[in-house]
């Protein structure tokens, strides 16, 4: 959880997400500073090839002082964490730690293997899409599969990126270069993530540096001068998920638990974090913390907004992801149609930045 090298993963954490991790003291505790994103292009394009010169282009000045949010590596949120959850009077860390979950109508039992036996009001499932809290409780998931992977890596590169982060959409699948601070080494970096047909995804997790760099190249373009990959490169298969239910007797779905999205828009983890503000809310003013009533008023409170945002990113990539050239004109004066139009302007960047 704290390997100390650079590993090229990083989050897009919207504004929202960003008090929340200032309130409980996250934001100040990083190791690695944060990279404002001010400037948002969307372009639209073939791979090799320039993009189209219909394009959207969000200025955060549209919208106030503020940026649209900021480029986090993930080690750095993972170490701040771990830091944290160590230093907490009101916490108990048990990890690594294997637990058995028993639910009854009062509370729960959670009994810690070697460890103490522990009763609780709520038991929070936060343990991801293949959440095994959920499965035991029975709780049906719905899953759209995409025959895509994502592609992660970092790279440095020699022209700045003055805090620009750039979505461009490729046939294949949306390709995004996120700017990162500098770090000792490397004082232009960013993060790259692009998803690809899964075939593809696999074939070019296999080629050598140069060759796989030069892929990057390919999509991203020239903007930033010459490239050079940073760190490794990682696969994911992609795929979206939600589950029927955010809740059973005293148990909460949280996070990736709850709903896993496609990375296009680079929410899921916002949601989450927006989950936890909604549950935390809420359990701050309850007598029972984990009472049927609580639980039923959080899953009212948060899955409308998990609901449209997983079906905006699904739309998002079925609308992008195609070489039709009837819909590849419609998109590219859609992009440009949007461009001149500063209210709805205005409300994608607040939307995206969790206001
Ligand atoms: C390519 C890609 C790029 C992304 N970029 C962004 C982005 O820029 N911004 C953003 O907001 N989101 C992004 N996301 C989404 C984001 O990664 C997820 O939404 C987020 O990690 C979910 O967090 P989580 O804590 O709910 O689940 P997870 O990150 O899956 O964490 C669950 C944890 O639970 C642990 N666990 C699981 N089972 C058990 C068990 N039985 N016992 C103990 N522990 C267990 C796991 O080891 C894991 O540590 C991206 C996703 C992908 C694939």
């Amino acid at each position: 959880m704290e390997h100390p090298d650079f590993d090229g993963r990083a989050y897009a954490i919207a504004a929202g997400s960003q008090k929340l991790l200032a309130e409980a003291g996250l934001w100040d505790a990083l190791p690695y500073p944060p990279c404002p994103i001010t400037d948002i292009d969307v372009t639209d394009g073939r791979v090799g090839r320039p993009p189209s010169p219909l394009k959207l282009q969000f200025d955060h000045r549209a919208v106030g002082s503020d940026p649209f949010g900021w480029i986090i590596e993930a080690r750095a949120l993972r170490i701040a964490l771990n830091r944290k959850l160590h230093g907490h009077p009101g916490i108990t860390l048990l990890a690594p730690a294997e637990v058995s979950v028993s639910r009854g109508q009062d509370a729960a039992g959670i009994s810690v293997t070697n460890g103490p036996v522990l009763s609780a009001k709520l038991v929070i499932a936060a343990d991801g899409r293949d959440s095994f809290l959920r499965a035991q409780a029975g709780i049906p998931v719905t899953r759209i599969p995409y025959r895509q992977s994502a592609v992660v890596c970092a790279i440095a590169h020699e022209k700045p990126h003055r805090g620009v982060a750039l979505e461009h959409f490729l046939p294949g699948g949306p390709f995004a270069q996120l700017p990162m601070s500098a770090n000792d080494e490397h004082e232009h970096l960013s993060a790259i993530v692009f998803t690809d047909h899964t075939a593809i995804a696999a074939r070019l997790a296999q080629l050598g540096t140069a060759a796989f760099t030069a892929e990057v190249f390919k999509r991203l373009g020239p903007h930033l001068g010459a490239i050079t990959l940073i760190g490794r490169r990682w696969t994911y298969k992609l795929s979206a998920m939600h589950a029927a239910r955010y809740y059973s007797t005293r148990l909460a779905l949280v996070g990736d638990a709850a709903h896993g999205i496609h990375p296009i828009a680079g929410q899921g983890l916002n949601l989450g974090f927006r989950d936890a503000i909604a549950l935390a809310a809420l359990i701050d003013t309850a007598t029972d913390p984990g009472s049927a009533s609580l639980l039923a008023a959080y899953q009212a409170a948060r899955r409308p907004a998990n609901l449209a945002m997983l079906a905006a990113t699904d739309s998002l990539d079925r609308l992008f992801s195609t070489d039709n050239p009837a819909i590849r004109l419609a998109r590219d004066f859609g992009l440009a149609a949007v461009n001149r139009m500063p209210r709805l302007k205005r409300r994608f960047m607040t939307a995206a930045m969790g206001r």
